[in-house]
């Protein structure tokens, strides 16, 4: 059995073949240009990688719902070529395999869970853009559309001057927090910004406070953070402190808050294996 696994990012695709568990057997990486150059060069992939089912990890906002007529269309993104495109039944064209998509944050939440041995967890990414996916009692959660946790509102930490930079909201989360708002609030990229500097604190606050709406909301057993800003070591420890403090010891824990918040069991890989994940599940 011989599985697709297809990441899709604002500036790159990842493809992946891998056996029944997991093994990665030829993966690539393949500039997103037009949906029609970039989705050519997949399905070209996967002609000389012949595949039995493909997952597919996919930005948001994307139609998750198998049973909708639009299941795997991006709706407003952006990234202004991919709006409205079907990333199924493109692929389909050239693939005629069966093909299961879920947002790429949702994916990597189904692929941590499998690696943490929990049901109940969430996955956050903060990078250029900030989005969190969820699995509950062992199912994503999608409901009406799917979630968009990075764009709730959040309390303004006092210091913050910044006035956020998400285009529909302005102040929430992701205007404020996402790798886009740093750059945007101190000129820099998170990977150039000194470990000192007050964004730091900002940023620890607002994630932290996401954390504990993840806690009080879906009782999370474990919140995974990933993303490129968060390759910055000194933040999650920060993110835990904050998230302590917010939640002034409501709750009654069964573990600490630091072991609640964690890295990607992962690394880099959690979307990747998640939608290897997805695909495996339409041939079992
Ligand atoms: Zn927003």
């Amino acid at each position: 059995m011989r599985i697709g696994g297809i990441e899709t990012g604002g500036t790159k695709f990842i493809c992946g073949l891998a056996d029944e568990t997991g093994n990665v057997l030829e993966q690539t990486t393949i500039p997103t240009e037009d949906p029609e150059t970039t989705l050519g060069k997949v399905a070209d992939f996967f002609r000389e990688n012949p595949i039995d089912a493909i997952g597919i990890a996919a930005f948001g906002p994307v139609d998750v719902h198998p049973q909708s007529p639009d299941y795997g269309m991006i709706g407003k993104t952006p990234k202004f070529a991919w709006q409205y495109v079907n990333l199924i039944t493109e692929l389909q064209k050239n693939l005629p395999v069966p093909i299961r998509l879920d947002t790429d944050v949702n994916a990597a939440a189904l692929a941590e869970s499998a690696a943490y041995g929990t049901e109940n967890l969430a996955y956050v990414t903060v990078g250029t853009g900030l989005g969190a996916g969820a699995i509950v009692e062992g199912k994503l959660v999608h409901g009406l559309l799917h979630p968009e946790m990075g764009h709730i509102a959040i309390r303004r930490h006092p210091g913050d001057p910044f006035p956020g930079c998400c285009p529909y909201h302005a102040d929430c989360l992701e205007g404020m927090a996402s790798g886009t708002a740093m750059r945007a609030r101190t000129g820099k990229s998170g990977k150039d910004l000194p470990a000192d500097d007050d964004a730091w604190i900002y940023e620890a606050d607002y994630l932290g406070q996401l954390a504990v709406t993840l806690l009080l909301t879906l009782s999370s057993e474990k919140i995974i953070f990933g993303g490129g800003v968060l390759q910055n070591d000194w933040l999650l420890p920060m993110i835990v402190e904050k998230a302590e403090t917010q939640l002034n010891d409501y709750l009654l824990l069964p573990k600490p808050v630091g072991e609640i918040i964690s890295k990607p069991a992962l690394g880099t890989q959690s979307g990747l294996q998640g939608a290897f994940l997805l695909g495996r599940s339409l041939i079992e």
